[in-house]
């Protein structure tokens, strides 16, 4: 099974709670790390923003990591 970042967004449960284990479930939801570079102040959303990986709020899992491609 494949996943891709493409397929995870804002406020979805952390695919880790969806692992075949399911007494091993993370809990977390997954939101936007903090922008490295941010210039909403100039033009939001900025590109720091838009392209921030998702993170899952509890593990710390981050969806960017499976964009292998
Ligand atoms: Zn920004
Ligand atoms: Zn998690």
């Amino acid at each position: 099974m494949t996943l891709y970042v493409e397929d995870y967004e804002i406020g979805q449960r952390c695919p880790l709670t969806a692992a075949d284990n399911e007494a091993d479930q993370c809990g977390g939801v997954l939101m936007l790390s903090a922008a490295v570079d941010c210039s909403c102040h100039i033009a939001a959303p900025c590109a720091g923003c838009t392209e921030a990986p998702l993170v899952c709020t509890v593990c710390g899992w981050e969806a960017e990591d499976l964009d292998h491609d």
